[in-house]
């Protein structure tokens, strides 16, 4: 059986992978030069800048990153963080992800005394949602014998779930919340599972919650190790990743996909076929013979959110802080994303292959809205990315007082920057908000042999949201052999 795969970001690598493991043949065209899409390394003027990703969550005993290198064999370039996963700087003070539980607790109690019974309750259905998910929950699942899965993933422990699975995390948050709190929250809700505690899931919102203490890690050499070293398992064992091969069209007979065409006008075919993309990406692939359904998903679903995010070379000795991700809440009165919220990844002082000697690479991000982006006339676009790198270089300078006067290379980058680089329509990034478990989208297509993998599938966005997405989807199609 031969599977061509559409896209080397986390999703087409994993699958590839996974399917190369039991016996496929594999092929996975790449429209950039690189692998990792969003969870890539790039390289500038001796940097080595992450694309996006920064944060390399899930690499605990039986998280997806762990579970995928055991199935595979191989290795991933970590060094754990040991001390804090980031630290939230709030208008009055810092909190920080402490790694160490204990400590961690420490931590809340001191900051938020009033919240105790908020993050037991927040651990215990997380705890059951990354134990679902250690167990292969296939959902929604997309064929009967997914279906018939679901009840093997289930525990007595996970009842104790069901009185939340409707419920959206501010219905869990503390009576007592205070706006720094409620923001403290929102913030990591936002970059993890791409919506506020007032439409998060309660489940999906614990179990994120949960990422500073599930094996955080730094990746040596940038995010995009992850996907390097999926590419070299590839190749090491016979498969192929075709560089510069855009996928332009999908051809279609009786419900079946019978071959892909490249930009360099290629034909090739395959018995199945998977695509690393969102539902627009792949409506405008399948043109004409876009199924109903998808159109309709298309025009029905709100889009997903852009970044705008400012990639700086910093001089090292001015910014020494070895806490390697922060967030800045500027406003905690006011909507978060928008510059109001900042995530700030430095590369590790102990990773020289990042920067040039002295330097960090940094990168800046904020969630925007894409709708605003569009349709701007040249000059009004390149004020508001002005605009945009103005108010997210400031507030790095509250979490990292001199960022501004280290920074010796600064680039701006919107969702136009993204749209061009990674090929998501209008930039679109981060999966879909995770507002409600029944609400989550799964791999189908409206074709047999054509499957969706990537953060536009449940679990949605990060990589190991991706990863758990893709060794669902190549599951479902080893049994289908
Ligand atoms: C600013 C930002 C910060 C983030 N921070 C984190 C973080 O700290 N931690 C974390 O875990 N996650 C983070 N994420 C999310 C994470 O990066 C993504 O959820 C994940 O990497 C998406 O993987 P994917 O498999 O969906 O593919 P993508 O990353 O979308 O990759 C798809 C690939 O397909 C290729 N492609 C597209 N169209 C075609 C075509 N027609 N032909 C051929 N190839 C094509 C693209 O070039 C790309 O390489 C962040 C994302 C962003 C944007």
């Amino acid at each position: 059986m031969r599977v061509l795969i559409i896209g080397a970001g986390i999703g087409g690598l994993t699958a590839a992978a996974l399917l190369l493991k039991r016996g496929w043949q594999v092929t996975v065209l790449e429209a950039g030069t690189y692998p990792g899409g969003c969870a890539g390394t790039f390289f500038h003027k001796g940097y080595r800048f992450d694309a996006g990703a920064t944060l390399a969550g899930g690499f605990d005993p039986t998280g997806p990153h762990t579970r995928l290198a055991d199935l595979l064999g191989l290795e991933w370039p970590v060094t754990p963080i040991t001390d804090a996963a980031w630290g939230t700087h709030l208008p009055n003070e810092s909190v920080y992800q402490w790694v160490d539980p204990a400590r961690w607790r420490e931590e809340y109690l001191t900051k938020f005394p009033f919240s105790a019974r908020f993050w037991q309750k927040q651990e215990k259905l997380a705890k059951i949602a990354w134990d679902i998910a250690a167990r292969d929950f296939p959902w929604p699942p997309a064929t009967l014998s997914e279906a018939a899965r679901l009840p093997l993933a289930l525990r007595p422990q996970t009842f104790a779930a069901a009185p939340y699975i409707f419920s959206k995390m501010r219905q869990l948050l503390p009576r007592e919340t205070t706006p720094a709190f409620k923001a403290f929250v929102d913030g990591n809700l936002l970059i993890s599972a791409q919506a506020i505690s007032d439409h998060a899931d309660a489940l999906y919102g614990s179990s994120v919650l949960d990422l500073p203490r599930r094996g955080v890690m730094h990746m040596r050499g940038g995010m995009g190790a992850i996907a390097e070293t999926l590419v070299h398992w590839i190749q090491a064992n016979g498969g192929e990743v075709k560089y510069r091969q855009r996928v332009t069209r999908l051809e279609t007979r009786n419900g079946f996909v019978r071959a892909l065409i490249t930009a360099r006008q290629m034909r090739f075919e395959a018995d199945v076929f998977l695509a690393n993309l969102t539902p627009w990406a792949l409506e405008t692939l399948l043109g004409e013979a876009a199924p109903d359904r998808l159109r309709r998903e298309t025009r029905s679903r709100p889009w997903m959110w852009g970044a705008f995010v400012v990639h700086a070379g910093v001089r090292a000795e001015k910014i020494s802080t070895s806490i390697t991700h922060h967030q800045v809440i500027v406003d905690v009165e006011q909507p978060l994303g928008e510059g109001n919220s900042v995530f700030i990844s430095l590369s590790p002082l102990d990773d020289p292959s990042r920067a040039p000697a002295g330097m960090r690479a940094a990168i800046l991000s904020t969630h925007t809205r894409i709708a605003d982006w569009q349709g701007l006339d040249e000059a009004t676009y390149e004020q508001r990315k002005a605009r945009y790198a103005e108010k997210v270089l400031a507030a790095a300078e509250r979490a990292l007082p001199g960022f501004r006067a280290a920074a010796e290379l600064v680039l701006p980058g919107a969702p136009q920057t993204y749209e061009f680089y990674t090929r998501r329509p209008l930039g679109m990034v981060g999966g879909f908000p995770q507002t409600s478990l029944f609400a989550a989208r799964g791999p189908q297509t409206g074709f047999r042999n054509l499957w969706l993998v990537g953060d536009s599938i449940f679990p949605g966005q990060s990589t190991a949201g991706v990863t758990l997405g893709a060794m669902r989807v190549a599951r479902l199609l080893n049994g289908s052999r």
